[in-house]
């Protein structure tokens, strides 16, 4: 008998095939990859890679007669069986993006086989959607391979996510797990870092070397890595274990600084995560070019250039976050890994929690919480733009997770997670979780479940909610306090319930008494809901949610007497930072705010004396300020432990009365830090007078290339109107890279526009090129902006249209466009 269906579906059916097609599976583990031998040399005219591959494997459970590989625009000249000694041909079929190999007979999973394979890898070509303009898919980088650009050779690798198909034959996936052994042929002068341990070294009579090395501990191929290139090695330990810094030899000074921390942070986590560091060693190596931040491969993290600091630079060194996220994914991410890219966070909401941990543990929580409320507005920032299920089945491209919801917003869920469970209960889980789950490819549930185990508590309700569903609360607070000694708290979730959750949430509210504070948990579970606080005569202040513990967005009615008494008496640093913040900001004018500026200038919270600093020309005339409050700053200016504050503090005092302080900001200008240097020196250069002094300072510093002092000498230039100094606005524009090329754009511009003649030809095609081809997207949006600085020269408008429609980034297209509209109206 046969059915008759109907092939006209309606649209819920549509949807749901669309939901079933759609679904991002784990890959299906048909083989399983034990072990992966390469012997390697690298083509750097014709960047390729020559390889040949042993690959050890077992079928995973069902009999296999096909073998499918990764192997991403290969060439392959030979596939090979090696059974009982003996090496046989095999027949394969290759697209560009894996290699087939048909087996001589059915294999099961009592089988092993090893597979031989000769190939060249050519990274350069990609067959990727996008084709060339897409430079993050490579997998493997050759930087200058020839040695005709101004700056070192080198290789480096970026597997995440499925890229070390590119460079050798594998099984792509998260959820496969294999050793290996490396042979690396590499020129002599050249040193290269790859996973595990360097076992043997051969040189060669053609000026090359091979380094064998041996990763004998299982993990997942996109953390196979290598570097090879001139480094300078710094050498450090945490108890046994070897930990090395590789970066350029200039940078040699600075990377002693801007690493210092890593011994301590390997052993805070070790003893925070019940188990020591489980690989063979860990190398950290800066390198150009870099393709993202950071990339946490086992045993060796690559780093981006902006880490390469000189020793006065590493001063100020900001990067103790990155370190430690990578550092923590070889917990989590690497011993225990994804297995698929829908459950990302499990990596990296981990990574993301462990720059809180840190900074708790070292610095403080104050600071902490400061990191975590700037994760939180960048999620709620991008939250704008898309909701989505932190766990994903359906994305366009798996790229697409790495977002602020994989990151910022999964930092902030596990920071919910330990306030719901209690710090005890939190590192308890945490602890099992990467025990029974170790050399394990995990899905959110693997986490639930842990939890679960040790809590005895049934937690589906919140990984439901927070990791199985988008959006997050939006609450609405009134506090009604007619009766001041029973006070009732009336919340609202306001979220739309069509596309969110009504979420189940611990309600903190602290109560402050005679200098006491109390704190008590309220659950909510409804749409509206209200709280009797019995908080007792005399109470001073009532705070909801003092450390914004909660990833919700939050509706309050304070006037501005009550955000005094909440910045007076707040405990928490947030508390205090975030009153005083909405006072200077929002009640401006009110009232004379000297007594509570002069107070959070003596605040034990940097960011809350940083602020109070930069909201006196806002909030006070100049002679508000007063004898008093000049003389604290002149102390904060000196001796403020934190040097952001004290170049704030200078700076601010170059405004209030500069040539009295001159003497003060020279000074100040021979500091080590940059920071507080660069501040003296944007002080200096904004005295009103002095043009002689000014003149001879600049030209004493002119051949300095930090972007600290650059920005406030190239300020001068353009106020001064001296024309006469193209070469020195080319030269650093050459010099910069990064984001202090970013910041340095915008003054090459306006000193530019100021000039005439072929100089200022010359910079508007600096500028174009910039715009065109720069690889970092927010360079080539601020060349692009400067230069509509240029506008009523010659062709201009129709050059900046042809380059946002060539542009590639999306989003720097929409930018362009933004900056283009009104000139394309007026024609
Ligand atoms: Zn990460």
């Amino acid at each position: 008998m046969e059915l008759v269906v109907s092939n006209m579906p309606d649209s819920l059916t549509i949807l749901k095939e669309a939901a079933i097609e759609g679904y991002r599976s784990s890959r299906e583990r048909k083989f399983d990859l034990i072990h992966t031998s390469l012997d390697l040399s690298f083509d750097y005219e014709k960047r390729q890679v020559k390889g040949s591959a042993i690959l050890l494997l077992k079928p995973y459970f069902y009999d296999q007669e096909v073998l499918e590989l990764d192997a991403k625009d290969f060439d392959i000249s030979d596939v090979w069986l090696d059974e009982s000694g003996k090496t046989t041909p095999l027949g394969f079929s290759y697209t560009p993006k894996r290699v087939t190999v048909y087996l001589p007979r059915t294999y099961s999973a009592l089988d092993t086989l090893r597979i031989g394979i000769k190939y060249v890898a050519k990274p350069d070509e990609t067959t990727e959607p996008g084709g060339q303009a897409i430079t993050d898919t490579k997998g493997l980088y050759f930087i200058n391979p020839t040695g005709t650009e101004d700056k070192p050779i080198q290789i480096w690798t970026q597997g995440e996510t499925e890229f070390s198909s590119k460079w050798f034959p594998t099984i792509d996936s998260p959820n496969e797990r294999q050793t290996h052994d490396f042979k690396l042929r590499v020129p002599e002068r050249f040193i290269s870092l790859s996973n595990g341990k360097l076992v043997d070294q051969k040189t060669h009579d053609d000026g090359t070397r091979t380094d064998h090395w041996v990763m004998d501990i299982p993990h997942a191929p996109y953390l196979s890595a290598l570097a090879i290139g001139e480094f300078v090695e710094i050498k450090d330990t945490w108890k046994d274990l070897p930990v090395s810094y590789y970066v350029e030899e200039k940078y040699a000074e600075g990377a002693k600084t801007v690493f210092q921390h890593t011994p301590e942070m390997i052993g805070f986590f070790s003893e925070l995560l019940g188990m020591d560091f489980p690989w063979q060693k860990y190398d950290q190596v800066v390198v150009r070019d870099f393709v993202s931040g950071a990339m946490e491969n086992t045993t060796v993290s690559i780093f981006m250039e902006a880490l390469n600091l000189d020793e006065r630079e590493a001063l100020d060194s900001e990067w103790d976050y990155i370190i430690a996220h990578e550092l923590f994914h070889q917990w989590f991410g690497n011993l225990v890994t994804t297995e698929s890219w829908s459950n990302l966070p499990l990596n990296e909401a981990f990574a993301d929690y462990s720059e809180y941990l840190w900074f708790e543990y070292k610095e403080g929580k104050d600071k902490a919480d400061k990191h975590h409320l700037d994760a939180m507005e960048q999620y709620f920032s991008e939250s704008q733009e898309k909701q989505v299920n932190l766990i994903r089945f359906q994305f366009e491209d798996k790229e697409d997770m790495f977002d602020s919801h994989s990151y910022a917003k999964g930092g902030r869920i596990l920071h919910m997670l330990r306030k719901t469970v209690g710090d005890e209960a939190f590192f308890a889980s945490l602890k099992y979780y990467l025990k029974t789950n170790a050399f394990r490819s995990v899905e959110v549930h693997d986490l639930r479940l842990a939890f679960e185990h040790i809590t005895g508590q049934d937690l589906n309700w919140f990984f439901n909610q927070w990791f199985l569903d988008s959006g997050h609360p939006v609450l609405k607070i009134d506090i009604d306090d007619s009766d001041k000694d029973r006070q009732l708290l009336t919340i609202r979730q306001m979220q739309d319930l069509t596309t969110t959750p009504l979420y189940r949430l611990p309600i903190k509210v602290a109560i402050y008494k005679d200098g006491k504070r109390e704190e008590k948990t309220f659950w909510m579970d409804k749409r509206v809901q209200q709280f009797a606080l019995e908080n007792g005569a005399g109470t001073d202040l009532i705070l909801v949610d003092e450390y914004m513990e909660l990833l919700a967005e939050k509706q309050t009615d304070r006037g501005m007497e009550f955000l005094i008494n909440q910045y007076q008496q707040a405990q928490s640093g947030l508390g205090r930072l975030e009153a005083l913040d909405s006072l200077t900001a929002v009640f401006a004018e009110a009232k004379n705010w000297t007594a509570e500026i002069t107070r959070a200038l003596g605040d034990s919270f940097h960011e809350v004396r940083g602020l109070a600093v930069s909201r006196i020309p806002q909030v006070m005339s100049q002679d508000d300020v007063g004898f008093e409050m000049e003389k604290t700053l002149v102390r904060l200016a000196e001796n403020d432990p934190n040097n952001e504050v004290r170049s704030s503090a200078i700076t601010l005092l170059g405004t209030l009365n500069s040539s009295k302080y001159a003497p003060l900001f020279a000074r100040m200008m021979e500091e080590p830090s940059y920071v507080v240097a660069g501040g003296a020196l944007t002080a200096l250069m904004d005295m009103e007078g002095e043009e002689v002094k000014k003149k001879e300072t600049f030209e004493r510093l002119k051949g300095e290339k930090n972007i600290r002092l650059v920005v406030p000498l190239a300020d001068y230039l353009t106020k001064v109107q001296d024309s006469t100094h193209s070469a020195w606005f080319n030269e650093k524009l050459s010099l910069l890279t990064g984001e202090s090329l970013y910041y340095f754009i915008g003054y090459y511009g306006d000193y530019f526009a100021s000039v005439s003649g072929t100089e200022k030809k010359e910079a508007i095609e600096m500028l174009m090129n910039l715009a065109k081809d720069h690889p970092a997207n927010y360079v080539r949006l601020t060349a692009f902006q400067s230069i509509f600085g240029f506008i009523d020269e010659g062709n201009i408008l129709e050059r900046v249209i042809k380059i946002n429609q060539n542009e590639t980034d999306d989003l720097v297209r929409s930018y362009q466009e933004f900056f283009l509209e009104p000139y394309l109206e007026g024609n």
